[in-house]
């Protein structure tokens, strides 16, 4: 998939619109998801134009991958969320209902999850 320049998280990278920033370096940028699904409920992107983590893995720099690694276990550690344990999560594409075009890796914590993934 192209990267579509108007998605709402290059929106965010380039300012247009309001985030509630709790990370941003060089390389990444975590900031609230607007739609909270757990106490804390924390999105981490890189800056670059990546659409999935295949196009990231494949096409960042070690430079860039290393930051987007390192952010989201600062951004976990920043928030408490170590000792008790929290999850990550990322959805590529259509058949994991990947919503926003760039891609983000969901850190949720701050209370009891349930099992991987739920039995259809
Ligand atoms: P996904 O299904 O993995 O693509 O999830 C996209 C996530 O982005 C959802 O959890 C949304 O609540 C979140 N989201 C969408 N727009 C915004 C925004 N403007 N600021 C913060 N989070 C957002």
């Amino acid at each position: 998939m192209a990267y579509d320049p108007n998605n709402i998280f290059a929106k965010i990278l380039r300012g247009e619109v309001p985030s509630k920033k709790v990370h941003e370096d060089e390389h990444t940028l975590a900031f609230h998801d607007i739609n909270p699904l757990t106490p804390s409920h924390i999105l981490v992107i890189p800056k670059g134009p990546y659409v999935s983590f295949d196009d990231f893995s494949e096409k960042a720099s070690d430079a860039e991958i290393a930051a987007f690694t390192r952010a989201i276990g600062k951004v976990a550690r920043d928030h408490g969320l170590a000792g008790d344990g929290y999850r990550i999560l990322a959805n590529i594409g259509e058949n994991a209902h990947q919503e926003v075009p760039h891609l983000h890796v969901h850190i949720f914590g701050g209370k009891r999850l349930g099992r991987m993934l739920p039995k259809e």
